[in-house]
């Protein structure tokens, strides 16, 4: 039997994941009876809530092969990256200045390496190749005596390449450099064990792995030279690097959906990679001068970013209102701007307006991608006939 098709589509995984129901599941007591301060520890309310806070801690620590006490419960990506990045720089300072990110990161990582570099530090952007990766002997060559921090993410939010962050871990650890990764899209998407790779510093979001909006994660490696300034003064929550009452709903939350994604990740891969390798058929097959951005062979599957000839995104959005995607010019706080990950792959202005990113996920079904191909192909003539 087919199922029926709920619209508009979501095909947007990449923006944010559905909750899965087994995750409001695992939350819904820390909103009700088990309401205590998970940092009262002088009655049974506040334990209560704390093993629900300590629980979520170890299933985050589990997906990664890092140990509970090395887990950080923040806001999500965005505090763990400001975290990790100027609580490191800071920390370094003054004897070390120079930090190194990548052109392509996320606006929340890339917003701290400007701030900073406003306040005094110097900051090297590593440019990335045509299929969005950089070149590892770049990085070596902008190393310096001076460098305290290279971040480079592992899965791109726009375009799906995975940079090979346990060659760069290794590359940084020689030369006693801190490295950081925004693993925001990776995490639970593809295996990775800092265990066995000298990772300093790994940034975790909860509604990017259908967990709740709101909740994220650090990791702190026990065998990092140097730890964060923490950026926030108060209580002393979380070892000291981030003050604050914990959300035991949160965390419980973020733990429930890392423990699904450490037992289901293959199945999840395999059948996002089913889904994708159909629509890649179908659209290079079907409509004429369409091109895939980044790699093909490092990449994550569930993140498809195509770029059309002749035809730009709005108008395909505009076409296809029974499907929820998003475009290259990625619409942060409802400013327009093209996208900076496509200029640095030199997509020229007319390519970046005429692509587009479909974001495949654990709830996307085969009968949505063969609806969205359909109409895709059929939007793509229609616009061009009317050339
Ligand atoms: C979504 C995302 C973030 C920000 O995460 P929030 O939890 O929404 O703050 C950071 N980095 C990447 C790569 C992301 O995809």
């Amino acid at each position: 039997m087919m199922s029926a098709l709920k619209f508009p589509l979501y095909l947007d995984n990449q923006a944010t994941t559905p909750l899965d129901p087994r995750v409001l599941k695992a939350m819904m007591p820390y909103f009700t009876e088990k309401f205590g301060n998970p940092h009262s520890l002088s009655h049974a309310y506040g334990w209560e809530a704390l093993a629900g806070v300590d629980m979520g801690r170890r299933q985050v620590a589990d997906l990664i092969g890092a140990e509970p006490d090395e887990i950080i419960f923040t806001s999500g990506a965005t505090e763990s990256n400001n975290l990790a990045i100027k609580g490191i720089a800071y920390a370094a300072y003054p004897q070390k200045n120079h930090i190194i990110t990548v052109a392509t990161e996320h606006s929340s990582l890339l917003e701290c390496f400007k701030t900073l570099e406003r306040s005094g530090f110097l900051v090297t952007y590593l440019p990335v190749n045509k299929e969005g990766l950089i070149n590892l002997d770049d990085l070596s060559h902008a190393l310096q005596s001076k460098t305290s921090l290279v971040s480079v993410m592992a899965v791109n939010n726009e375009i799906g390449v995975i940079q090979d962050i346990y060659k760069i871990a290794e590359i940084c650890a020689e030369r006693d450099i801190i490295f950081h990764t925004d693993a925001a899209q990776a995490v639970g998407k593809i295996s990775l064990d800092v265990g066995a790779s000298p990772i300093d510093l790994l940034s975790i979001s909860g509604h990017k792995t259908y967990g709740p909006k709101g909740v994220g994660a650090l990791y702190i490696s026990n065998h990092s030279k140097l730890s964060p300034f923490a950026l926030f003064d108060g209580g002393g929550q979380e070892r000291g690097f981030r003050s604050g009452t914990l959300s035991p709903a949160l965390c419980a939350g973020l733990g429930a959906a890392c423990d699904i994604a450490r037992t289901e990740m293959t199945q999840d891969y395999d059948h996002i990679a089913h889904l994708a390798e159909k629509i890649k058929t179908s659209l290079l097959k079907e409509c004429d001068g369409i091109s895939l951005n980044g790699s093909d062979q490092h990449r994550y599957p569930g993140n498809l970013n195509f770029t059309l000839k002749d035809v730009t995104a709005d108008q395909l959005i505009k076409e296809l209102r029974n499907i929820a995607f998003s475009s290259g010019s990625a619409c942060a706080s409802g400013k327009v701007e093209t996208s900076h990950v496509l200029r640095a792959l030199d997509l020229s202005k007319d390519q970046i307006k005429s692509s587009f990113r479909l974001g495949l996920g654990r709830m996307t079904t085969v009968e949505e991608v063969d609806f969205a191909v359909g109409e895709i192909i059929q939007a793509v003539q229609k616009i061009r006939k009317k050339l």
